[in-house]
């Protein structure tokens, strides 16, 4: 586990530190609180927080509460606050704050590492339910929910300048290779497609039966009409297999950049709107939707 320890005394990290490297911890020490919340903050991997209250310049209880807002939803950290102040309402303040666990100083050892036990635990449950919600079961892929979350990241990481763009793909026809091969091999087709996709575009999801949102960072909707060109071939040309007899399947992908001054909805929609376009179009092909003030005079 990679534990933090925040400390204004040099003696107590070094002790501390001690006893959890030798418990198998990676430990970063810090004096200054406000150094500890950046390097947390910077550092994904630490999964405890172990700190007094007695800190400057940012106060142990504000720590807390800082903490808890830069990790989110989506990364777990188990703050630990070690005070020598044991009544009930330095406990409560501590809880209240973001904490999860409150230790009396000195530390006893034993006490230490039974509640990085506990805390490991609880760690690694959080981890598997976060995988859990954001995963769609069936392909593996990530599902419509930790798409619009990662897709609203994205736009938040990259320049106002930079292309974003989105597609939706759609497998043609669905519904007869369910009715013709039955459920189990529409799932293994299902499956398939999400990884022939997931070969060439950076990110694919899930949103539901035999759709599939895709999205390219940083490409302007003509290169990625280039990839998904590609993504269109790679199921075209894949060969399935079920009780000895082959067949194949096609889809259809609708592509729109996402500008930045607009909700990620308005490019979705336009995607749907190229999607329908392909699929009035014949089907197996890819068609691009721009928002109209791009369109070429
Ligand atoms: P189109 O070319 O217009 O997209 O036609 P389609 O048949 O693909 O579209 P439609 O929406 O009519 O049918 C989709 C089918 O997908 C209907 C539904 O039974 C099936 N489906 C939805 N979810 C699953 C799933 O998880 N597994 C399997 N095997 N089939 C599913
Ligand atoms: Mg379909
Ligand atoms: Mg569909």
């Amino acid at each position: 586990m990679h534990v933090v320890i925040v400390d204004p005394s040099r003696v107590v990290q070094q002790k501390l530190a001690a006893e959890l490297e030798a418990a198998g911890c990676h430990v970063d020490c810090f004096s200054a609180s406000d150094l500890a919340l950046r390097h947390v903050q910077q550092t994904r991997s630490v999964d405890v927080v172990l700190t007094s209250l007695e800190l400057a310049p940012i106060p142990g209880l504000e720590l807390c509460w800082n903490l808890r807002t830069i990790v989110g939803e989506k990364r777990p950290l188990h703050i630990i606050v070690m005070s020598s102040n044991s009544s009930e309402r330095a406990l409560a303040e501590a809880l209240d704050c973001g904490a999860d666990d409150f230790t009396v100083k000195p530390v006893r050892q034993e006490e230490l590492t039974a509640r990085l036990r506990a805390a490991n635990r609880i760690i690694t449950m959080q981890r598997q339910l976060i995988v859990l919600a954001q995963t769609d079961e069936l392909t593996g892929a990530m599902n419509r929910r930790a798409f619009l979350s990662l897709m609203e990241e994205k736009r938040r990481d990259l320049d106002p300048g930079d292309s974003l763009t989105v597609c939706l793909l759609d497998i043609d026809r669905f519904k007869t290779i369910n009715d013709t091969y039955g459920h189990d091999v529409g799932d293994t087709v299902i499956s398939k497609v999400a990884e022939l996709a997931g070969e060439e575009a950076p990110i694919v999801a899930r949103l539901g039966g035999e759709e599939y949102a895709l999205a390219f960072p940083v490409l302007d909707s003509t290169e990625a009409a280039h990839w998904c060109e590609v993504i269109r071939k790679a199921v075209a040309a894949h060969a399935f297999e079920s009780d000895n007899v082959t067949f194949h399947v096609t889809c259809s992908i609708g592509i729109s950049a996402w500008h930045p001054d607009e909700p990620l909805g308005a490019a979705l929609k336009r995607a749907d709107v190229a999607l329908m376009d392909a699929k009035q179009n014949g089907r197996d092909q890819i068609r691009v939707e721009e928002r109209a003030e791009h369109l070429p005079a």
